[in-house]
């Protein structure tokens, strides 16, 4: 006991650890290993109950510690690591396409000179996030969120847990659950049906299960796709590969933009690190917002302006309408950025290529195109997407009924129609999906502080169906999204019901807008169902 007042956990399992040790392990094995050694037992009930230890699930357990003190928590991770996306993609070249200046947290500075920063980096950085904010504490891996029960007569959320390294099962009960689970699959990427894939000889990869021991030197390598995956694998393998081919069915905008930012590296010679680091965020996020509404409000300008940017860096002749001319207007779907223009340098080089055509059929040695031109190949990567999935796959009921998840409206883009005490966390796809992560946690913790000071335990958003029209959750036209519209919960026409992705407008609506209004029914705990008192919202400002 005398140790662990002395040492904090973290600490305690570093000083044990080392001390079992002949050859230091590298950081991230050593991680893992205390991890699964020095894990806590999961409390059997607790306030808040966060799934998914991502930079969602990091940031929410951050705000709640600071804002709502008094709640006791646990964060739940299916995995054996904290990061999510970032520990899992492990191929070549693996980084942000956001600027880590908007894309790390409000609370903490992100130090590194690199603005596009590398997976590595990006762990590094949650790993000191967690370590030094104490949230390591919290967390459970193996820990994989099946289902959640809602009893109104407990006003609690009963859950059930499978440990995913033994398959155990474990019931524990929460008053507030929060999904921070991502968005996507992680045990299946998205893969199309291509005719004769089995012919192939070579190697297929999907990214998201990179073989670490993928061996490409010198060899012909077609990625196909033409997302932020596939622009980062092909500067990045071509170093090593004899020749890597982009093929892609649609071209996206690409927009080549610094890897390091000019002003943060000037900001930070004569200014505080957190003062620097605020107004390198400012700028970030107003410049963010200026190109996004410029390429909606001037789709043809926009379009011109990127031609020109990507013309500027690609030889003479090459056929830029051809590859880098979308049939939709910029910022219609996600742009892409390369840093430091890598991409259209290693074109430059004649070490990559890009190809616009449609797949025929796999053949043994390469792929045969719909036009007759034909890919000779070693290894092909089918950089093809993500599997989109609502709350980690988990099934949800409230009282004995079934939750059907795409039959629900989302309330200011973090709880359900009809789902009591339910919240989720799912950033913005236009801009850095960590700003909303601040805005939706500011939302919930005064939520909760309401909650507790008015000594209600229940709280529900209620949708009037014949109030407004609804529309899909994510209004992105990425085929990846388009193909998942159906299972996710939808928005509506107006605030509250909307799933704003404006940063800006949502701090403007969380500053003048009551977040307690009429769409909210309060409830306080009873003894019995039958005596539970409910209440509608008078609009209240908290
Ligand atoms: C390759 C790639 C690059 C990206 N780059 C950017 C970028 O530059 N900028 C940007 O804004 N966005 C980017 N994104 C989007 C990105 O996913 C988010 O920015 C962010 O990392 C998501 O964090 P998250 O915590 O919400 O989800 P995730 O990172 O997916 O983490 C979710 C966590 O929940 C756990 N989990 C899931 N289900 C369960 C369950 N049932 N029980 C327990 N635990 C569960 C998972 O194991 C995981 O650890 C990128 C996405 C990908 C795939």
């Amino acid at each position: 006991m005398v140790h662990f007042k002395l040492f904090n956990r973290f600490d305690l399992r570093e000083y044990m650890f080392n001390g079992m040790l002949s050859t230091p392990l590298n950081d991230e094995k050593s991680e893992r290993l205390m991890n699964a050694r020095f894990e806590a037992t999961l409390p059997s009930s607790m306030d808040v109950l966060i799934v998914g230890a991502g930079i969602s699930g990091i940031g929410s357990a951050y705000y709640l510690q600071e804002r709502n003190p008094n709640k006791s928590y646990a964060i739940i991770e299916a995995r054996d690591s904290i990061g999510g996306t970032w520990d899992l993609f492990r191929y070549p070249g693996i980084r942000s396409d956001s600027d880590l200046f908007t894309f790390a947290y409000a609370f903490k500075p992100w130090k590194s000179n690199q603005s596009i920063a590398s997976g590595e980096l990006i762990m590094d950085y949650l790993r000191e996030t967690v370590k030094e904010n104490g949230i390591d504490k919290h967390i459970h891996f193996h820990h994989k969120l099946i289902s959640a029960a809602w009893s109104s007569s407990e006003a609690r959320w009963q859950v059930e847990i499978e440990r995913s390294d033994t398959g155990q099962r474990i019931q524990v009960s929460c008053k507030w659950l929060i999904s921070a689970s991502g968005y996507y699959r992680y045990d299946e990427g998205f893969t199309p049906d291509f005719a004769g894939r089995e012919r192939f000889q070579g190697q297929i990869v999907h990214p998201q299960f990179w073989p670490q021991d993928l061996n490409y030197t010198g060899k012909k390598v077609v990625v196909i796709g033409s997302g932020a995956t596939a622009v980062t694998l092909v500067p990045s393998m071509a170093s090593k590969a004899a020749h890597v081919t982009m093929l892609q069915r649609t071209p996206t905008y690409i927009v080549p933009v610094p890897s390091q930012d000019p002003l943060s590296n000037t900001l930070r010679d004569y200014l505080p690190e957190n003062i620097a680091y605020k107004i390198t965020r400012g700028k970030n996020i107003l410049m963010q917002r200026a190109i996004f509404d410029l390429c909606q409000r001037f789709p043809d300008q926009s379009r011109k302006a990127l031609r020109y940017l990507n013309s500027r860096y690609l030889p003479k002749d090459y056929p830029v309408d051809t590859h880098f001319n979308p049939p939709y207007n910029p910022w219609d779907q996600r742009l892409c950025t390369v840093p430091d223009a890598d991409l259209f340098k290693t074109l430059k080089d004649g070490k990559a290529s890009i190809v616009t055509d449609k797949i025929a059929q796999f053949t043994e040695t390469g792929i045969q195109l719909e036009s007759g031109q034909y890919l000779d190949a070693d290894i092909i990567v089918t950089a093809t997407g993500l599997k989109l999935q609502a709350f980690g796959g988990a099934t949800m009921s409230v009282d004995g009924v079934p939750v059907n998840t795409a039959e629900k409206v989302a309330y200011r883009g973090m709880m359900l129609s009809g789902v009591p005490n339910f919240s989720f966390v799912i950033g913005y796809t236009n801009s850095s999906w960590t700003l909303k992560v601040g805005v939706l946690s500011e939302q919930l913790c005064k939520l909760l502080a309401y909650m507790d000071k008015k000594g209600y335990a229940t709280c529900i958003p209620e949708f009037d169906g014949s109030e407004m029209d609804t529309r899909p959750l994510l209004d992105f036209a990425a085929g990846y999204v388009k193909r998942a519209a159906n299972d996710l919960p939808r928005q509506g026409m107006n605030a509250p019901w909307l799933m704003s992705m404006s940063y800006l407008g949502d701090l403007r609506l969380l500053k003048t807008t009551p977040l307690i209004d009429k769409h909210l029914r309060f409830g306080y705990r009873a003894k019995t169902a039958k005596h539970r008192v409910t209440t509608k919202a008078k609009a209240a400002v908290v």
